[in-house]
């Protein structure tokens, strides 16, 4: 509900929807490089071996592929379209190349297992159902264990606030994970935040892109860097730092490191999981009830479409 309550009724109570603008902008631009990756995720499924070496080349191809093949669903090809949104829309495939490519290098890095992307989710969670659509839920088995993490593909910020999570903004990826680990008897390892579409649009190709000075393939990377919030003890952690290390021998050492989600004790996560189970759960109660005035926040209002109706803007 990261719309808050009452943008939340809007939504699913009134069944109010923006109509959509045929433009190539930031939200557009998100849409299409997710579109991208899930693409490549799904057709890569058990095949993380052929997905890790591909090229650059291979993986611009695809993007190219992917973003040709959104157009035809999303808007039926060309139709009706003026050259200039067709020839911009092309365009994103050079970010959905380079999303793809960092995607790939992280994989190399990683001893997680996608699951399946765009995982529609549905479980029961301190008394109610939760329901949803998580971008990337990854397995590791380690020690004998089941790792989980959930990756969601942001278009805003990659940290968490763990006052956000306490005003119950930033819950649904850690409802995720709580609510999975106890599906699949897992150990939670960390939810991350993946910056996409944070490049300009349309400008440049992929390739040419990335072979610009290291001052700023170094600055794109931080921009894109996962963050979040990680089990202090999860294998997980070792392979963040290697990430790290072979980042810095690529694009040059950065303070903090290009991958640093916070660090959370076991009994921090304990507590994570029951203030989101009794949040949940108060929150239910009060929409339930027809409760479900406006509570304006930076990060509820920042990605809301109904500023209109509450009195906001
Ligand atoms: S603009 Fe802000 S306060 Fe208004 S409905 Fe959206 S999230 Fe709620």
């Amino acid at each position: 509900m990261t719309r808050g309550k009452f943008g939340f009724f809007c939504n699913y109570g009134l069944g109010l929807r923006e109509e959509e603008e045929r433009a190539v902008n930031e939200a557009l631009s998100g849409r299409v490089v997710h579109y991208c990756l899930e693409q490549l995720l799904t057709e890569y499924a058990g095949k993380k071996d052929a997905l890790i070496s591909l090229s650059d080349e291979a993986l611009s191809r695809f993007a190219r592929q992917s973003v040709q093949k959104f157009k035809e669903e999303e808007f039926f090809g060309d139709f009706g379209a003026a050259e200039r949104f067709s020839y911009q829309l092309g365009q994103l495939s050079a970010l959905a190349a380079r999303a793809a490519v960092r995607l790939r290098d992280e994989m190399k890095f990683s001893g997680f297992t996608p699951l399946s992307p765009e995982k529609t989710v549905e479980f029961r969670f301190g008394g109610i159902t939760v329901k949803g659509i998580c971008d990337r839920l990854e397995i590791s088995q380690q020690n004998g264990k089941n790792y989980l993490r959930v990756i969601d593909y942001k278009r805003g910020k990659n940290t968490v606030d763990l006052a956000d999570v306490y005003r119950g903004e930033d819950l649904q990826m850690l409802l995720y994970l709580f609510g999975l680990c106890e599906e699949y008897g897992a150990e939670p390892s960390s939810v991350l935040y993946r910056p996409i579409g944070a490049d300009s649009f349309g400008k440049g190709n992929a390739l040419s892109r990335e072979s610009d000075a290291k001052k700023q393939k170094q600055a794109n990377e931080r921009k894109h860097a996962a963050g979040g919030i990680m089990l202090e003890e999860s294998p997980e952690r070792a392979e963040v730092a290697e990430l790290n290390e072979n980042y810095a021998k690529l694009y040059g050492t950065v303070r903090g490191g290009y991958c640093a989600p916070k660090l959370l004790s076991r009994e921090g996560f304990s507590s994570l999981k029951e203030y989101c189970k009794a949040y949940v759960n108060a929150l239910a109660m009060e929409t339930g009830g027809g409760m479900v005035s406006a509570c304006p926040s930076e990060n509820a209002c920042r990605f809301c479409d109904y500023g209109l109706f509450c009195g906001k803007s």
